[in-house]
């Protein structure tokens, strides 16, 4: 009896598109649009020949929380409601959800994250192309601790390699992709602790792209290059001690150096290219002035790398949405997160997925949250409006906690925004749309810290193109590097 019923039921689901035009709600947008999807998915085919090219495109902190903000914020700038918004992203055909710890970490951090993804192994939290047996900030047991990163593994098959960011280059996630440090601090000699015997991370960049293992890189972190004496392009002085001009050094070995939106116009794209845009990281999106965006910065290095016989490997880090979450400040988060999206939207635009796999992920989330119970098209850097139940949009009324006072559509647990104080004995202010919609604002957080925090929650893994479809389930963020090796190497 039960198992004629479960044969009944699984012949129902198998054929639930041929019944679907007698159901009462057949002719319901809704049911239409979904039967539609399910076809349209139905006819994915796994890709399973040799990957030539890999874009790796990771956006720090931006787990599936703070990327479901920059959804709404799209969707929102784009005149619809939001939460009806597909993000580039979220059209690609494969998807999976990744534990992000650290092997002595619950809440991780982008160094030892950045080694899962460069490397397929994890490791501690703040180390660099180095395994778990490494104490964090022994220089000693570099060498023995040191592992196969991204950079050594897709040079070695010929392919050409390009390492962007706009965070500071020398920062932890690009740096895991090319440097093996026993701290992600050491990112100019002068960080180094006496007598450490290995190379500051700055130095290990100019080293792989004299080597011509790198043949881009792209990003912030000007002062890790140049001595504190030195003034770099725009009059802010270097954090190295040890009188090396590494910019000097790369333009001796004949590596293009640019450094601003004109320089980077005007680039022989033909030669290896240092860019660094910024003294540190660079501007985030919504203040951007004088600097490439990262859309700009990936469709050079596609245009740039595309031509070449063995394929490419370009690593692509939005890194500037973590530092807006860490800021509470969700409106750069979002901001931040489109100039990601329009990235992605770019490699999908320029690449064929016959021959190249696309990777989208993160590193990490965030203390993100959201409050409920918001009506359809509430702003979402602005208050939570009440659901109009006649309606789709939201009523005119913003909801209220029980101290009488309104609440934006985003919080966070913790941070800058805290309505505690550093005592603990603060009070919820009252908050304005107005207000809430500045691209200053402060989200309120409960726990004061003057950075919010990373959270261990899972992030998204999206892929499109060869292998892509082993992005399934939910893995560990290690085995990302595994699929792209299949992708690399399949026969
Ligand atoms: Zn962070």
């Amino acid at each position: 009896m039960k198992k004629s019923i479960l044969v009944a039921a699984s012949l129902l689901l198998t054929s639930s598109v041929a019944f679907a035009a007698d159901f009462k709600q057949a002719d319901n947008q809704w049911f239409k649009d979904a039967q539609a999807s399910i076809k349209a998915r139905m006819a994915v085919q796994p890709i399973t020949n040799k990957a030539k090219n890999i874009i790796l495109l990771i956006a720090d902190g931006n787990g599936v929380g703070s990327n479901y903000a920059t959804r709404l914020y799209a969707g929102q700038q784009a005149g619809k409601l939001g939460s009806e918004h597909v993000l580039p992203q979220d059209a690609l055909p494969h998807v999976a959800l990744v534990k992000t710890y650290n092997t002595n970490a619950q809440t991780p951090d982008s160094a030892g994250t950045g080694t899962a993804f460069h490397t397929g192994v994890k490791t501690k939290a703040g180390v660099l192309g180095v395994d778990e047996t490494l104490a964090r900030g022994d220089c000693s047991a570099v060498e023995g601790a040191t592992v196969t990163n991204a950079v050594e593994t897709f040079s070695a098959m010929g392919k050409q390699i390009g390492v962007i960011s706009t965070a500071r280059l020398t920062h932890a996630t690009p740096a895991s992709a090319y440097a093996h440090s026993a701290d992600r601090n050491f990112e100019a000699d002068s960080y180094l602790p006496e007598g450490c015997g290995q190379k500051d991370i700055a130095v290990q960049l100019i080293d792989v792209m004299k080597s011509g293992a790198v043949d881009i890189a792209m990003g912030g972190g000007r002062r890790n290059f140049i001595t504190k004496e030195t003034k770099g392009d725009e009059g802010k002085s270097g954090k190295r001690t040890d009188g090396k001009n590494l910019i000097e050094e790369a333009k001796a070995a004949g590596i293009q150096y640019i450094w601003d939106d004109k320089t980077f116009a005007s680039a022989d794209w033909s030669k290896p290219v240092l860019g660094l845009f910024e003294s540190s990281h660079m501007k985030y999106e919504a203040d951007r002035t004088g600097e490439p965006s990262l859309a700009e910065m990936t469709e050079a290095s596609i245009k740039a790398l595309g031509g070449s016989e063995n394929g490419y490997f370009l690593t692509i880090e939005a890194g500037r949405v973590d530092h807006a979450n860490h800021a509470g400040n969700a409106a750069r988060t979002v901001t931040d997160g489109v100039a990601f999206a329009e990235a992605i939207a770019k490699a999908v635009e320029m690449t064929d997925p016959q021959e190249t796999l696309i990777v989208v992920t993160a590193d990490h989330e965030h203390a993100i949250a959201f409050n409920g119970y918001c009506g359809r098209g509430s702003d979402v850097l602005g208050l939570c409006y009440d659901i109009d139940p006649a309606g789709t949009k939201h009523s005119d009324k913003p909801l209220m906690g029980k101290d009488g006072k309104p609440y934006t559509v985003v919080g966070f647990l913790n941070g800058p925004g805290s309505i505690l104080g550093e005592d603990g004995s603060g009070s919820r202010p009252e908050v304005t749309q107005e207000q809430a919609t500045d691209i200053d604002y402060v989200q309120q957080s409960l726990i004061p810290l003057s950075s919010e925090s990373h959270s261990g929650e899972d992030v998204a893994v999206y892929g499109r193109g060869p292998w892509s479809h082993l992005f399934d389930s939910t893995i560990e963020q290690n085995e990302i590097f595994h699929v792209m090796l299949q992708a690399a190497t399949a026969e």
